[in-house]
Order: C-alpha cells, then sequence, then structure tokens
C-alpha cells in the first residue's frame, strides 16, 4: 500500500486531496524522506543501536 501524501503549500495541510480541504488551494506532493533502498531502515536502526550502547548522537 502506498499513500501519495500531498501537502498544501498555503496553509501547510497535509492531504491525501489534490484540493486542499481547508483553503482550497492545489496540493502538491510532499516527498518522502531520503531512504536507501537497500536499506531503507539502516539509519533508524543504527540510531537506535547507538542509544543501547550510550553512544551520544552527533556521530
Ligand atoms: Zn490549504
Amino acid at each position: 500500500m502506498r499513500f501519495r501524501i500531498r501537502k498544501c503549500p498555503e496553509c501547510g495541510r497535509y492531504t491525501l486531496k489534490e484540493t486542499c480541504p481547508v483553503c482550497g488551494a492545489r496540493t502538491r506532493v510532499a516527498h518522502p524522506p531520503r531512504f536507501s533502498p537497500e536499506d531503507p531502515y539502516g539509519e533508524y536502526r543504527r540510531r537506535l543501536k547507538r542509544e543501547q550502547l550510550g553512544i551520544p548522537r552527533g556521530d
């Protein structure tokens, strides 16, 4: 299942419709955060592991 989240450029409302339900402006596709096709959750997993190991973030 794949949703195309859209966002209203006028009021910032997220919706699935092409027209904003709030202000009626035409919405745009909200681009998803970057991800790796090989390991889409790699960054999240590494961050989680780092927290478990007690390594402060920043590196
Ligand atoms: Zn709007």
